[in-house]
């Protein structure tokens, strides 16, 4: 039997994290032009022609690897539309993804149920309604499938390294070397069509060398399934596809350059595939909220958005640095940030410099911010879900 991985460690290669290509941003004359029409609550400005570039963009970075966009970084149906314009293929996590693809027109044979652990009723569902591929990191998993949809085509979703992502994925799902040959053996001897090999490098992942141990692992998987007489046909490399905020990032073509050196060898009938949230959407907008109040405690310089972590922002809070901008040209001092809620978690950036004559009513412009922003909003403490826009 073909050996498989060892669980080896990888670096971040320095030369590998620096911007090489221009990336883009929405124009800032839109938000202005929004802001004429008045305020009253936060909101998400989304330049729908960006959202296409970057898709046009990411395929013509790596012609052999099809993007299904991860809807839960930003499910507006705006965006959706222009995805389903740009032939990108989708990845959902419950069956209220699924309904919105549906309504949207888009054929069930292009969702990939890609969250490992689904509930048997969503399975269910989702098999009545058409969709063909699963994820699994799991030998429950596999049987619960196979029980409901003994005709499902699945991918194991394994570990891979996280080093150099912003939100390392590794320890909640992936199945790890121990278990691979046990389920894989499991899915032969029930005679499932465990038929794929999936990972997630971690999002915002900076690091391009993940890609490369991802496939190196996925083809070892591939030889084991093929040993005990599974046909694998399905390579999805996932998503982490970084955007470009404060810190350098290594452009989509330097990704590509990776991993197209490593699929090279893969045979046709392996169709290949990725799974970009971020990357697609996240340039495409700004988000503009407004300062609702400043104090100034201890020597401490306070400021209060209308959008905090439950409003949007809720990415700041778990180490994203955003490009801010304000109207303002003051001196840059160190501010403390909060969101409008009453809960004491509800703070964003402590010492984040910032012009020293920001004021009430000053607006914020927060930048590349549609992914992952107003999908996560809530109505905690009465606030007023933010607004989405596209142009
Ligand atoms: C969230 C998610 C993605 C998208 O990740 P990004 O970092 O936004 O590219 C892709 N695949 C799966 C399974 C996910 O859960």
């Amino acid at each position: 039997m073909p050996t498989l991985f060892s669980a080896r460690q990888e670096q971040v290669n320095p030369s590998d994290v620096f911007d090489t290509h221009p990336e883009s941003s929405l124009d800032l004359a839109y938000v202005r032009e929004a802001l004429k029409n008045g305020y009253d609550k936060p909101f998400l400005l989304i330049d729908s022609s960006i959202i296409r570039h970057k898709t046009r963009r990411f395929k013509a970075a790596m012609p052999r690897v099809r993007p299904h966009y991860a809807a839960k970084a930003n499910p507006d149906p705006r965006v959706l539309k222009t995805l389903i314009e740009e032939k990108s293929g989708f990845e959902i996590a419950s069956t209220v993804e699924l309904d919105l693809l549906l309504n949207l027109g888009v054929p069930a044979s292009e969702i990939y149920y890609s969250n490992p652990i689904k509930s048997s009723a969503y399975i269910k569902y989702a098999a009545a309604k058409g969709v063909e591929w699963y994820a699994i990191d799991s030998i429950e998993e596999l049987r619960k499938i196979i029980n409901i949809a003994p005709n499902a085509k699945m991918y194991l979703r394994i570990d891979t390294p996280n080093i150099g992502s912003d939100w390392p994925l590794a320890g909640k799902f992936g199945t790890h070397l121990a278990d691979i040959r046990e389920i894989i053996h499991e899915a032969a001897r029930l005679k499932a069509d465990l038929a794929g090999v999936t990972f997630h490098v971690g999002s915002q992942c900076r690091n391009p060398q993940n890609w490369r141990v991802g496939i190196e692992r996925a083809k070892k998987v591939f030889e084991n399934m093929r040993h005990e007489g599974l046909h694998p046909r399905l390579l999805n490399i996932g998503g982490g596809f970084p955007v470009r905020h404060t810190k350098p990032i290594p452009s989509i073509e330097v990704i590509a350059k990776v991993v197209n050196a490593e699929i090279a060898d893969l045979p046709d009938e392996i169709r290949i595939m990725a799974e970009p949230g971020r990357y697609l959407v996240s340039d495409s907008a700004c988000f503009v909220c407004q300062v609702v109040g400043t104090a100034t405690r201890n020597d401490k310089r306070w400021m209060y958005w209308d959008a905090g972590m439950f409003g949007g922002m809720i990415e700041i809070t778990e180490g994203l640095h955003y490009e801010i901008l304000t109207d303002r040209s003051g001196n840059n001092v160190p501010w403390s940030i909060a969101g409008p809620t009453c809960d004491s978690v509800d703070i964003l950036m402590q010492d984040e410099m910032l012009p020293q004559n920001i004021q009430e009513g000053d607006f914020i412009y927060i930048l590349n911010a549609g992914a992952y922003t107003t999908a996560y909003a809530s109505n905690f403490n009465g606030f007023p879900l933010p607004d989405v826009m596209v142009i």
